[in-house]
């Protein structure tokens, strides 16, 4: 039985985003046992998907994640100052990158290309220790990675740093193109291409301690590409990652994040109203317009206008016009909304509010848009998790 989403305490501030940390540590434990014997990475980059980096690395490591991910060597970085201690690794460098800080802090750095294996191995050297190095294949995806014409020299260039004692080769990896359609040909073949780039390591001396391939939408759906580790974002936070097949509930997930605003204006209107800019929503009849004080410089995407729903006075309602950068405004016809009523623009479900994949739907993108660009002068709380 999935715990259901916890009740939140009363609504504060004007606009708000409560992350249930519970929430989070359920959908760990519900991954680990999904996964399991594979290992499970959490992916906290971008700030944990909107939910809050350090927060959700402390509740993922508390429901034993073995793994932390993350994009960049900054939010690295940042976590190691947080505290935290356990196998984290990074994947996005640039040319010119200072390597030496994330390998003095034991992080495993990524690299796609012989150039940045001896930027690594340099800073290696610089450092005085080995630096903890995952190597990154393209096997389809067509982003980072070595591509198979180059991966044999990526290998040989890692091989020999590590027998001069510069890195200790941990992983090998990649990633999918298309596991959010697990039906795709592309899966198969990337895992073909994935396996044939295993023994290349191998034959070239490595013994990797984590070879990983899939995402969230991989590692539900396809048990063949879990292999040692699988690395987990969208999942973590509770939304499902194949949403045309499979709801978070089916998968048995709970949506962590709630973002909610207080009505700011309520007002009567005659028909015929235009309502926000360009008017592109005009009233039929006599109506009671509210007005929510959160908008596009909040990451309340634009084409959210006249699309999106909130859950308004035990309904929902869609937004009525234009979303502006500070506010949106939503009809409630007849129904008495007031003035600090809490407007609902997503959240686990369980009230009726919308979730963050009916807003995907909605904004025609997906829900990883919408956790992650949700911010601004929104105030951020966590409820649940643990303490400290
Ligand atoms: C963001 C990211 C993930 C997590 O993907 P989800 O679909 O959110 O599970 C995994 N691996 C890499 C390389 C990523 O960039």
């Amino acid at each position: 039985m999935t715990p259901g989403p916890r009740d939140l305490p009363s609504p504060r501030a004007r606009a708000e985003i409560v992350v249930d940390l519970d929430a989070i540590r359920s959908n760990v434990h519900t991954l680990k046992a999904a996964v399991a014997p594979a290992a499970l990475m959490v992916v906290v980059k971008a700030d944990g998907y909107g939910h809050g980096m350090v927060e959700v690395a402390r509740t993922a490591r508390d429901a034993g994640a073995e793994w932390l991910g993350v994009a960049v060597l900054d939010e690295a970085l940042a976590l190691r100052a947080a505290g935290d201690t356990g196998r984290l690794l990074c994947w996005l460098g640039v040319p010119g990158e200072d390597y030496l800080p994330a390998i003095e802090a034991d992080v495993d750095v990524t690299a796609y290309s012989v150039a940045e294996v001896d930027e690594i191995s340099a800073a290696a050297a610089e450092a005085g220790r080995a630096a903890r190095l995952q190597l990154k294949v393209d096997t389809g995806l067509g982003r980072g990675g070595a591509v198979e014409a180059d991966w044999p020299g990526v290998v040989r260039a890692a091989a020999e740093a590590e027998r001069a004692g510069h890195v200790r080769v941990t992983g090998v990896w990649s990633h999918f193109a298309c596991s959010d359609e697990p039906e795709h040909p592309a899966n198969d073949q990337q895992e073909a291409a994935f396996t044939q780039a295993v023994k290349v390591a191998e034959a070239a001396g490595l013994a990797p301690e984590v070879r990983h391939l899939a995402n969230s939408a991989a590692a539900l759906t396809r048990p063949s590409a879990r292999l040692d580790l699988v690395r987990c974002g969208l999942a973590a936070y509770g939304l499902s990652p194949v949403p045309q097949q499979q709801s978070s509930a089916d998968l048995g997930l709970v949506p962590a994040m709630t973002a909610r605003a207080q009505v700011a204006v309520v007002k009567q209107v005659p028909a015929g109203s235009g309502v926000s800019y360009g008017h592109t929503y005009v009233t039929d009849r006599e109506t009671t317009l509210a007005v929510v004080p959160v908008g596009y410089g909040e990451g309340i995407l634009r084409s959210a206008s006249s699309r999106a729903e909130l859950l308004v006075g035990g309904r929902t309602r869609r937004v009525a016009g234009r979303v502006c950068m500070d506010q949106l405004v939503v009809d409630v016809g007849d129904d008495p909304v007031s003035v600090g009523d809490t407007a609902v623009l997503f959240g686990p479900g369980a009230g009726g509010e919308p979730t963050a994949e009916d807003w995907a739907q909605a904004c025609g993108t997906i829900s990883y848009e919408i956790v992650t660009r949700i911010g601004g002068r929104f105030a951020r709380s966590h409820v649940g998790g643990v303490a400290g």
